[in-house]
């Protein structure tokens, strides 16, 4: 006997990845290598337990306004959220009837279908091209399908490629529905690139933009995220569809901190970008190709002589050092890397080259 809906009772669910008590270098769940700012920290002590008796303020408005701040935009241009996972269900609610497919890319972020899912909801995955990047007519199929809604990851996960933002705006201007760009790793895109997508919200009334606190900012284990909008797409999401005190005090508070002294995040940042490069280096004088990447892990096929991906991963784990590889077509032959400190990377070359040394 059971009591699950339907399609509950057929949906397999999204497996995070593990979490491991220790680990020589844990490369596995792309969050930053290094600990929150001394800002935020510092916010942390001097959170009372007093101020936990009273309810949040429910819809975050000085985390908002900070937000807003950072990007030039009013505060009724963002929502803040119970990590960006929860402005992607929130989108579904809000945009999406339920029965109606949830436009996505394959591959693409493995939480998305299973979003759908217990939304009710077909996905229709366009495939991407080889080089991970959007077939020009993904809008047109996406409208074809009847998608209300569409989810773009960019960088794009699980390979790091970077869609250009003219390419995001005749996206957005072709296609029907409300467009989300999951923007969870573009802290980590090269300034030099100039990418900056907060001009669409004002050109586009269906764009909405996902930012996280957990990878760029350190806070993976406080659960804060943002959407960014027009108000019209905000306002129903912040007034009906949201939990009433969908982010925490304490969140709020860090959150704020957080955006307000972003220099020590942003120096974080320029520390991943060096290692990645170097990263791409060394792994490639290995005889493993690896996708460009903007954000802070690297997709790399694995080289024949290494054995599978898969053998790899198990290999590297039994030396502590954790990775990730995906059960899915066009993945299974590369694992994603995520990148970690200069000590946590380089234990894993080395730990790479014992393994391709004692032969497989
Ligand atoms: C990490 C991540 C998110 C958001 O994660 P939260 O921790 O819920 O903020 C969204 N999309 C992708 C592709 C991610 O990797």
């Amino acid at each position: 006997m059971t009591f699950e809906r339907e399609n509950v009772r057929r949906l397999a669910g999204y497996v995070p990845g593990e979490q491991p008590t220790r680990a020589v270098a844990k490369l596995n769940t792309n969050e930053n290598p290094f600990p929150p700012s001394d800002a935020v920290r510092a916010a942390l002590k001097e959170v009372d337990g007093e101020m936990l008796r009273h309810y949040p303020d429910p819809t975050a408005w000085a985390f908002r306004t900070e937000a807003a701040r950072l990007h030039g935009l009013t505060p009724d241009h963002i929502i803040a959220t119970n990590g960006g996972d929860e402005l992607l269900r929130l989108a579904l609610t809000t945009f999406l009837p339920p029965g109606a497919p949830l436009g996505l890319a394959d591959p693409s972020y493995s939480l998305c279908p299973v979003l759908a899912a217990i939304h009710g909801s077909p996905k229709y995955a366009v495939p991407l091209h080889a080089d991970w990047s959007a077939p020009a007519d993904i809008p047109r199929r996406w409208n074809k399908a009847r998608a209300k809604l569409a989810i773009l990851v960019n960088p794009h996960a699980p390979s790091g490629r970077l869609t250009s933002v003219d390419e995001l705006a005749a996206i957005a201007r072709a296609f029907k529905g409300v467009l989300v760009i999951d923007e969870a790793y573009v802290d980590f895109v090269d300034p030099e690139i100039s990418h900056n997508t907060i001009g669409l919200v004002s050109e586009f009334d269906n764009v909405l933009l996902l930012r996280t606190m957990s990878k760029g900012y350190s806070l993976a284990g406080l659960r804060l995220g943002y959407g960014i909008g027009s108000p019209g797409l905000i306002a129903p999401m912040l007034s009906k569809t949201k939990d009433s005190y969908n982010v925490d005090a304490v969140a709020q508070k860090l959150g704020e901190a957080a955006l307000r002294h972003r220099a020590e995040a942003v120096r974080t940042w320029e520390y991943v970008r060096a290692e990645r490069s170097r990263m791409v280096r060394e792994l490639s004088a290995r005889g493993f190709a690896c996708a460009p990447s903007q954000a802070n892990f690297l997709l790399a096929t694995v080289p024949g002589s290494s054995g599978t991906a898969e053998g790899l991963l198990r290999r590297l784990a039994g030396e502590g050092i954790f990775v990730r590889w995906f059960n899915q077509d066009r993945l299974r032959d590369s694992l994603r890397i995520s990148i970690g400190t200069q000590d946590e990377n380089s234990a894993l070359l080395t730990a790479v080259d014992g393994l391709m040394q004692g032969g497989v």
